[in-house]
């Protein structure tokens, strides 16, 4: 399986022949170079979180090394300027801060990342207890109402549905993979290599 084919599996998660991933990361395309970089799960999780970056959600290593170098130098006029440590502690504070953000997983707040997936996950089951949604449509909020714009392209607003929250999941998954370094694309590959071979019905749990 490439990684365009794993790409098309995740999105259809419980959603079936009714997801239309054009829709669904239209937005996100129009941020990449090619439509073949969508190719790579990677390309995908660093979209993800360039546009998390670019939104003010997180900070980039780029950005922290770039202030963390100011502060140094502000540092260092100060202290041939007659200033000592006691006036230069508050700024030292921050320069550890900003080297531990550069260095990362400090800089990313695990738990409230894994918190955030939690809300996606709850949002999706609002969207399919949603007695107006369809599981497999996607919608738009007009006023009081809701409209279906499964398929149409470029509708305003915030697109939603069951569908769309599970690519919320996969969005900050994706992200927090890219911002705390950790091998999400890799471990897919291994862990869905190490199910296939799993025994049917494995552990004999109910579900
Ligand atoms: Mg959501």
């Amino acid at each position: 399986m490439n990684d365009r084919e794993i790409i098309r599996r995740l999105l259809e998660i419980g959603a079936g022949d009714g997801v239309r991933d054009d829709a669904v990361f239209a937005a996100a395309r129009a941020r990449l170079a090619s439509p073949d970089d969508f190719d790579s799960l990677d390309a995908v999780a660093r979209a993800a979180y360039q546009t998390a970056c670019d939104k003010g959600w997180h900070r980039t290593r780029e950005a922290a090394a770039a202030e963390a170098a100011s502060v140094r130098l502000a540092m260092l006029f100060l202290a041939t300027h007659g200033y000592g440590a006691d006036d230069l502690a508050p700024l030292a504070d921050v320069h550890a801060r900003l080297l531990r953000a550069v260095d990362l997983a400090d800089g990313v707040d695990i738990p409230a990342e894994l918190a955030l997936i939690h809300e996606e996950v709850s949002e999706a089951l609002q969207a399919y207890r949603d007695p107006r949604m369809h599981p497999r449509r996607c919608y738009v909020s007009r006023g009081d109402e809701i409209v279906d714009v499964t398929d149409g392209m470029g509708a305003a607003g915030k697109p939603e549905g069951l569908a769309l929250e599970l690519v919320d999941v996969l969005i900050r998954v994706l992200k927090l993979g890219v911002a705390a370094r950790l091998p999400i694309a890799a471990e897919l590959r291994r862990k869905m290599a190490y199910n296939a071979a799993r025994p049917a019905r494995h552990g004999g749990k109910r579900l």
